[in-house]
């Protein structure tokens, strides 16, 4: 016997690399473009106002209810207070979720190609699941999610690391169908040309619509993340937070996500010119031999016709350029390539014409 049988062994999530230095970083989905101004300007209200005390916030613990950044996210999406969860990023908000509404012995059910944190959040709590095969094009077969017994079901919409999109009532017919488990939908590509499934909330009392301030908002190392649904599920939401840790989210981070919340031209406006870049790199990928499934996220999941994903992965890491590959079943051959600013894919486009060519 050793203290090590007491352990709760796990595997853990394996991020995107954060590579230092000038490189062009198209792996991890953030956003090409600066957060809102209003971030900026607020930053610097917070460091100037020693004087009438900013500084003392932090001597206080922050408002667990973060009440000024629910007020924000209420008034621009249109969504009562009582219907809103916020937390340390979508990750926070999606493992508390897990934790709340997926303590079953029945399997959750995500898809087999998606995002790689659901397995090891239903590991990490000893949950099962299973994870049930895209077809051949990366689409998800619904009925595989109607008339199954299951302990919950999430989907990514779009999905990742794939891209492709389903429009609202391919889900509303899931969750109809399983009115007697939670279905989370994983919205944190939702901004890039989908539509949202949050009016399904006043609908349905057992879905819950996840939303990220990392993506479209620019603010991945803000830490926000935002979940919709009934009130009924947010306060068991709440009730589970708030065993575990109430003061997740810093005053700073509070305050600086409400001021980009309510920055809707902003964000509106950069928004489409990152969607006017993603379809100027597609005819570029289609021009250079790659193909892919239509993309409705901030990337672009493809392969190419004759030279293998790994080799062009290594090649572009040759020349600073970073997207992500995985050695898994099915997608070995696939590149996961992040859009970033319309210099950045330029040289992306240049850098694989000189690969291809050699
Ligand atoms: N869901 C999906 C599908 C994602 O790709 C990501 C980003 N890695 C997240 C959730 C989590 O994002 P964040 O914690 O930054 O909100």
């Amino acid at each position: 016997m050793s203290w090590e049988d007491n352990v709760r062994k796990v595997v853990p999530y394996v991020a995107g690399e954060q590579p230092k230095g000038q490189v062009i970083k198209l792996n991890t989905n953030e956003f090409p473009y600066p957060p809102s101004p209003m971030v900026a300007s607020r930053m610097y209200d917070l460091a100037e106002a020693e004087i009438d005390g900013a500084t003392s916030m932090l001597r206080k613990y922050p408002d667990m209810d973060a009440t000024n950044l629910v007020n924000a996210i209420s008034k621009v999406y249109d969504v009562p207070f009582e219907n809103i969860f916020v937390g340390v990023g979508s990750d926070d908000v999606l493992a508390m979720s897990f934790l709340t509404f997926f303590n079953s012995d029945k399997d959750i059910l995500f898809p087999d190609i998606t995002y790689s944190f659901y397995d090891v959040w239903a590991s990490l709590y000893r949950f099962p699941y299973k994870q049930i095969p895209l077809n051949e094009n990366f689409k998800i077969n619904k009925n595989d999610y109607l008339d199954v017994p299951n302990g919950g079901i999430i989907i990514p919409n779009p999905n990742a690391p794939t891209g492709v999109y389903e429009d609202p009532s391919f889900f509303e017919d899931i969750v109809k169908n399983n009115p007697d488990s939670v279905v989370i939908i994983d919205e944190a590509y939702i901004d890039f040309g989908g539509t949202s499934c949050l009016p399904f909330i006043k609908k349905y009392d057992n879905v819950l619509v996840v939303q990220t301030l990392s993506k479209s908002r620019a603010l991945a190392g803000l830490r926000i993340g935002v979940a919709f649904g009934n009130e009924k599920l947010i306060k068991y939401l709440k009730d589970v937070k708030f065993s575990f840790n109430s003061y997740t989210m810093n005053y700073p981070s509070i305050e600086l996500a409400t001021v980009s919340i309510l920055d809707v031209d902003y964000w509106k406006k950069t928004v489409n010119m990152l969607i006017e870049t993603r379809e100027w790199t597609k005819k570029e990928l289609k021009r250079l031999g790659f193909s892919f499934e239509d993309s409705m996220s901030n990337f672009i999941f493809t392969k190419h016709e004759s030279v293998s994903g790994d080799d062009i992965f290594k090649a572009l890491r040759e020349k600073n350029i970073f997207v992500r590959h995985w050695n898994k079943p099915r997608i070995g051959e696939y590149l996961r390539i992040s859009i970033g600013t319309d210099d950045e894919m330029k040289k992306l486009i240049e850098a694989l014409e000189e690969i291809l060519n050699a």
